[in-house]
C-alpha cells in the first residue's frame, strides 16, 4: 500500500516540477498514478492495498459457496432450506443493520451450521472507496457490535462489491478478519435470467473457487433464491460439494 501512495506522491512532484517544461509529460505524471491507485481500490481481486483472497486449496472436489447481502427475511429461510436439502455448507456475508434487524434469521444462520461472514454494517457501496479511517472503523466495529450480540465473531469480510480504500487493511488486521474475494459470481443485476447468473457462477469451475451470490431485494425477483437453487443443481451434476474452508486452506491464494 505505501508503495502504491509513495508512488502517486512522487508523481504529482514530478509533474509539478515538469509543469512548465513539458505539460504533456506532467500531464501523464499526474494522472498515471491515480489510475494505477484506481485499479487497486476498484477491481475485486487487486491486491495492492488489501490481501483478497480469491480461492482455497483442496485436495477435494469442492467449492465455497459465498451469499452476500443478507439477511432477509424472505430469502433467508428458503436459502438455509436448499442449502440443507443439498447438504452444502455456506458462507452468508451478512451486513450489520440487516442482521441486527433480523435476529432470528442469524440464529437460524448459525444454528444451521454455517458460517457468518462480516460484510460492513450499512454496504456502503458508493462512498466506501473514499471511507475516512474513522468511517472504516465505524463500519467494521458496528458490524462486529451487531453480531457480538449472537455470540458470533466473524473471520472473514468481504468489502462492498469489492471496492477497498486506502484504511481497510491496517483495520481488518488489527480486528483479526481476513478479506474474502471470488473467483466467479452470478452478476445477478447484470442481465438474463437465474439459468444465466448459475452458468456465470459455476463458469470455469474447479475445485477451491470462490462462488458468490446475493440474496434480498436488489437482486431481480426473478433470481431470487432460484438462481442459488441452480447453482446448487449445477454442482451436484458435477459432482461438487460445497463447504468453508479452514484458514490454512487460504494461505496462498
Ligand atoms: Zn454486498
Amino acid at each position: 500500500m505505501w508503495f502504491l501512495i509513495s508512488f502517486n506522491l512522487a508523481g504529482k512532484l514530478a509533474a509539478f516540477l515538469m509543469g512548465w517544461t513539458s505539460p504533456a509529460a506532467a500531464l501523464a505524471l499526474w494522472f498515471l498514478p491515480d489510475f494505477l491507485l484506481a485499479y487497486h481500490v476498484f477491481v475485486p481481486g487487486a491486491q495492492g492495498l488489501v490481501r483478497v483472497h480469491g480461492r482455497f486449496s483442496t485436495v477435494k472436489r469442492e467449492v465455497w459457496l459465498t451469499i452476500d447481502d443478507g439477511p432477509d427475511p424472505e430469502d433467508t429461510p428458503r436459502i438455509l432450506q436448499l442449502l440443507a436439502a443439498h447438504r452444502a455448507r455456506a458462507t452468508f456475508f451478512v451486513i450489520g443493520e440487516k442482521a441486527a434487524a433480523h435476529p432470528e434469521l442469524v440464529r437460524a444462520i448459525a444454528a444451521a451450521g454455517h458460517e457468518i461472514g462480516h460484510h460492513t454494517h450499512t454496504h456502503p457501496v458508493g462512498t466506501f472507496w473514499c471511507a475516512s479511517p474513522a468511517r472504516v472503523r465505524r463500519e467494521l466495529d458496528a458490524g462486529l457490535e451487531a453480531l457480538r450480540a449472537f455470540e458470533v465473531r466473524p473471520a472473514r469480510f468481504r468489502a462492498p462489491v469489492g471496492i477497498k480504500n486506502l484504511w481497510l487493511a491496517s483495520a481488518l488486521r488489527v480486528r483479526g478478519l481476513v478479506c474474502i474475494g471470488w473467483s466467479a459470481r452470478g452478476l445477478e443485476r447484470w442481465r438474463g435470467d437465474a439459468e444465466a447468473v448459475a452458468a456465470r457462477a459455476v463458469c470455469g469451475l474447479a475445485p477451491g473457487a470462490i462462488l458468490l451470490l446475493h440474496e434480498g431485494p436488489r437482486v431481480p425477483a426473478a433470481i431470487r433464491v432460484e438462481g442459488i437453487r441452480r447453482v446448487l443443481e449445477h454442482l451436484k451434476e458435477q459432482g461438487y460439494q460445497c463447504g468453508v474452508p479452514r484458514p490454512e486452506q487460504l494461505g496462498n491464494h
